[in-house]
């Protein structure tokens, strides 16, 4: 029931400024920030079709299906550009259907990547963080990604966009490589996307000088075999002894990032963490797990996460993934790891890093 207005709020010269702003809210409402495309099997291979697009059946060769599926609900998402607090979580819109326990929605709004059916659906969705969260087989699109180009005359002045920290950086491109890259792309291969999607200049060129891929144990043609067969980058220009270039193909999500020094700066912290003492010596695998649960955990070293998440964020089966995990017991990097089988869960423990001040070896230090 709706309160009568008090006599006095609604009386003389303030009568107009009272009327004005509801006049303005009863806007026609804008169409929903969610897209969805299908990859429809045809003969001789798919056939896109996005349920939004009328007259949109085009047949696509299935090495580019993925990527061309992206580039569509890219530009739908680049054509509806909306400020934040027009942005509403779709999921809750649509009676949280999207995942399958209702957390609630909470957080800031961001756009959720979600493959169904084996990577046959794609969408394209705003979502609140809690239902992103509770999402399967979805990734948040890093947040450089899908801001407008740049108007030809931009005032001088450039603001720096106060972005995510180094830490939110890489754990968001973690989780969109995840569920962008082919399944079938060896670890070498993530590690070596995550440099390139963290260190590419707004054209979407990258170059890494062959300091840093020996130092990611990355100097070899085949991660980057492997990301050209994926129709993920093209090799440039001739490779040289001092670096690779490479062009990225994945446009339509990553183009336009306006951070690069931050980007940049999480590109850095990912090989710290990743190169840690004790998986120094190690191969790709050992470094993107070690970034990987650095990424996930909290200051004070402990981590959760599902462990077939995990797994496909870094290109392992579960089993291989839980062998990996006791090796790196062994090596020193976690204190402990275990699994609930109720929840299928992960948790983990760091040991703190090489400062003296890490918080989990000098809580055991006293506790002992
Ligand atoms: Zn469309
Ligand atoms: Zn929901
Ligand atoms: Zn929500």
């Amino acid at each position: 029931m709706a309160a009568a207005p008090h006599p006095r709020e609604k009386t003389g010269a303030h009568k107009q400024e009272d009327h004005a702003p509801m006049r303005l809210r009863t806007a026609c409402p804008a169409p929903p920030r969610t897209w969805t495309v299908e990859l429809r099997p045809y003969p001789d291979g798919l056939a896109l079709v996005c349920r939004q697009c009328p007259h949109s059946y085009r047949r696509i060769a299935p090495v580019s299906a993925r990527s061309a599926a992206l580039a569509h609900l890219a530009r739908h998402a680049r054509g509806d550009l909306r400020p934040p607090h027009l942005r509403i979580c779709q999921c809750r819109e649509r009676g949280c259907r999207w995942h399958p326990r209702h957390r609630g929605c909470n957080g800031p709004i961001r756009l959720l990547l979600a493959s169904e059916h084996g990577g046959r659906i794609w969408r394209l969705a705003d979502t609140c963080t809690a239902c992103a969260a509770a999402t399967a087989q979805a990734a948040l699109v890093p947040d450089t990604a899908l801001v407008p180009s740049p108007p030809t005359a931009t005032p001088r002045r450039r603001r720096r966009p106060k972005g995510p920290d180094e830490k939110t950086r890489v754990r968001d491109m973690l989780s969109y490589l995840a569920a962008t890259l082919p399944d079938n792309n060896p670890p070498s291969a993530r590690l070596l996307a995550l440099q390139c999607a963290l260190r590419a200049d707004a054209t979407l060129h990258v170059r890494l000088p062959r300091g840093v891929l020996r130092s990611l144990r990355l100097d070899a043609p085949e991660p980057w075999c492997d990301l050209e067969r994926a129709n993920w980058l093209h090799i440039a220009a001739p490779r040289t002894t001092r670096e690779i270039t490479a062009r990225l193909l994945d446009t339509a999500l990553l183009g336009q990032a306006p951070a690069r020094p931050d980007r940049r700066r999480a590109a850095d912290w990912a090989m710290r963490v990743g190169r840690s003492p004790r998986t120094e010596g190690n191969g790709p695998l050992e470094q993107l797990a070690a970034t990987y649960l650095a990424a996930y955990a909290d200051p004070s070293g402990e981590g959760r996460k599902e462990h077939d998440q995990m797994a496909r964020a870094i290109g392992l089966s579960t089993a291989q993934l839980m062998l990996l995990l006791d090796q790196l017991r062994a090596s020193g990097l976690l204190t402990a790891w275990w699994s609930c089988p109720d929840s299928e869960d992960l948790y983990w423990m760091l040991r703190s890093a090489d400062g003296p001040q890490a918080a989990g070896e000098a809580q055991g230090s006293r506790t002992s």
